[in-house]
């Protein structure tokens, strides 16, 4: 049986590979992002084709409250139930915390860590009807560590692997699971930008900011794929993984071994 699937930004990087990987499987995916252009609805129609599942696409701003549980509302109007939650949307700020700027702070809570639990509120009610649920929440090896620089999406991750142990607990009486996945350093337009500013800062050439900035962390000195994060969604909507919840799951190259 199908299942009904949002995955939250997923028109590029992570939350586009997770969305493919879901149609592939054969599941009805809701591919989002804040805005709503046709190359938005084109991602959709792309991942349709190749797949031959039903996927649309549905705008909503993962930054404001009522965005985020409205397009939970409309998926199970549309398609009978929100079965599997990816909350991938994510966005990146770099500053010194006395220099962070104030919009920035809040921008970033919003999107990385409050729309998880606005969407996460707004589905479990419907999972818990059917007893059924797989909420994933793209956490970060910032989700367990921190680097300089990063407050705002450090706390926003540690607060994301909190919700989701937090909300393993509060439904671990049922067949729904709650769980986080933690990449490292993915090759992403999120990363490509502080590639970019890294290199412009330091002034230094593309590959040396790869290998010695941007990868310093990263024992395997290699970017996971994104392949690779919609490889450990994929378990943990399985039904293999019924007993794993409230965890997290590494992909950072040995990052959090350290
Ligand atoms: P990306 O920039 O390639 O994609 C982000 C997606 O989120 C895009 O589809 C974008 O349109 C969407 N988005 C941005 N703001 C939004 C908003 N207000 N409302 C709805 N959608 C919005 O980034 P990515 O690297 O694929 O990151 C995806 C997730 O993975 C993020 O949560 C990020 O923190 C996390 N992550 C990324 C890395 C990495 O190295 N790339 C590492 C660890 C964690």
């Amino acid at each position: 049986m199908p299942k009904v699937a949002i995955v939250t930004g997923s028109t590029s990087g992570i939350g586009l590979a997770i969305a493919e990987a879901l149609a592939g499987l054969g599941h009805i995916v809701i591919v989002n992002s804040f805005s709503d252009t046709a190359a938005d609805h084109a991602v959709a129609k792309a991942i349709a084709d190749g797949t031959g599942a039903k996927v649309v696409y549905r705008q909503a701003d993962m930054s404001k409250a009522e965005d985020c549980r409205a397009l939970v509302a409309w998926t199970e109007k549309e398609f009978g139930s929100v079965d599997i939650l990816v909350n991938n949307a994510g966005i990146q700020y770099v500053a010194p915390v006395e220099e962070f700027p104030i919009e920035q702070w809040n921008r970033i809570i919003a999107i990385n860590l409050s729309s998880a639990f606005h969407t996460t509120a707004a589905a479990l009610p419907g999972m818990k009807a059917r007893d059924w649920g797989r909420i994933v929440n793209i956490a970060s090896a910032h989700g367990l560590r921190a680097s300089p620089n990063k407050s705002a999406y450090v706390a926003a991750k540690h607060g994301v692997v909190g919700l989701t142990k937090t909300v393993a607990l509060e439904s671990a009486r049922s067949n729904i699971t709650c769980n986080a996945v933690c990449p490292g350093f993915v090759l992403t337009p999120l990363v490509e930008k502080q590639i970019d500013d890294r290199a412009k800062e330091l002034g230094l050439d593309r590959e040396t900011v790869i290998r010695d900035v941007i990868l310093e962390k990263q024992p395997s000195k290699k970017f996971a794929s994104v392949g690779e994060i919609a490889a450990a969604t994929l378990y943990l909507v399985s039904d293999g993984a019924a007993s794993v919840t409230g965890t997290t799951i590494s992909v950072d190259g040995g990052w959090t071994a350290q």
